[in-house]
């Protein structure tokens, strides 16, 4: 046992559940509140971020997430040493797997993952490990991305068509993460081509990226209570809103502005209509069933836990292929020994 275990320690695994490793035991503990030495904290979406824990605990996180998460109003202390090792998970800047390292083998939580991300937000690849405690956002047998190079030369084609059209367009993505993606993607059509605008939020962001030399080129910030935008041909980044709403109504009147969603969810059939959008592309920032088989392949592991999205279901699979895998739900309140 390494020198870490030897001691013994818990760590929150973002928000939903603890590793406790003591002499020689290891369990996992979901909707416990024990103390704990440590908090992981995968990436800084919201759905991660623990905020009352963080104050009264070591974060082990990287020095982006510990950035961005500060920004989004967590208070982070780091630790400066810790006994784990943070792999990158290439889903947002600065997103990390935790591998915890024990005599009986490596645990492995992913968190959120992609095995298709953009280059400059690469992914480390996992080792072989006892337990992996994978994501399954997407562990659905048909949730399946279409090949990536295909996806992007879709949405390169409906956004250079737009551009000739000169139709206007808001471009729709989660702020922290998604629109940066689509920027990376959409910088080398659209600059110098359109205006290009963001809202203050996105502006944020980009700033934290390009602070950590991933390239996403300068645009104007756009505010609805105080700017204004220009007749004819413009993209505005925007947040992922409803089409519904009132600003995005007005702008749809006085502009004519084709809407446009980034989001792995418009592979569901209801996603367009309900969000109120002109079309929407399955740009994801995480794998889809097949990537999270591949992560599976590639750790090979004795135990799989799987939590967020569909976690009953993916644990189904893999149980059909042989597999010792359980269902997490962050709500649930139990122990697994590892
Ligand atoms: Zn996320």
């Amino acid at each position: 046992m390494s020198a870490a275990c030897s001691k013994g320690f818990s760590v929150k695994l973002d928000r939903f559940a603890t590793i406790r490793l003591r002499e020689g035991e290891a369990l996992l503990k979901i909707g416990s509140d024990e103390a704990l030495n440590y908090l992981f904290i995968s990436h800084a979406h919201f759905d991660h971020l623990g905020k009352s824990d963080a104050r009264r605990t070591l974060a082990v996180c990287s020095e982006e997430t510990l950035l961005l998460s500060t920004l989004r109003g967590l208070e982070v202390k780091r630790a400066e040493q810790n006994p784990f090792i943070l792999l990158d998970s290439g889903h947002i800047l600065g997103s990390k797997a935790l591998l915890v390292e024990t005599d009986m083998g490596g645990i492995l939580y992913t968190g959120d993952v992609n095995t298709s991300p953009v280059e400059s937000i690469p992914r480390q690849r996992f080792p072989r490990v006892h337990t992996l405690i994978i994501e399954s956002n997407y562990g659905r047998p048909s949730l399946v991305f279409p090949p990536r190079r295909q996806l992007i030369g879709e949405i390169v084609d409906y956004v250079s068509e737009t551009v000739r059209k000169g139709r206007p367009m808001v471009l729709m993505g989660y702020p922290l993460g998604k629109s940066q993606h689509v920027q990376m993607v959409l910088d080398p059509v659209l600059q110098g081509v359109v205006e290009t605008y963001v809202s203050p939020s996105i502006a944020e962001y980009n700033n934290v990226y390009r602070l950590f030399s991933v390239g996403i080129r300068g645009k104007k910030v756009f505010t609805p209570q105080s700017s204004e935008l220009p007749d004819g041909s413009w993209a505005l980044y925007y947040p992922n809103v409803s089409g519904r709403n009132a600003f995005m109504q007005l702008v749809k009147r006085k502009y004519g502005a084709v809407f446009i969603s980034f989001s792995g969810r418009s592979l569901f059939n209801w996603y367009s209509e309900a969000l109120g959008v002109d079309k929407a592309f399955p740009l994801s920032d995480h794998a889809d069933f097949n990537g999270l088989m591949e992560i599976v392949r590639e750790t090979s592991p004795e135990r799989v836990f799987t939590v967020h999205g569909f976690p009953e279901e993916f644990s189904r699979e893999l149980r059909r292929l042989g597999y010792d895998s359980k269902p997490i739900r962050p709500s649930m309140e139990a122990s697994f020994r590892l």
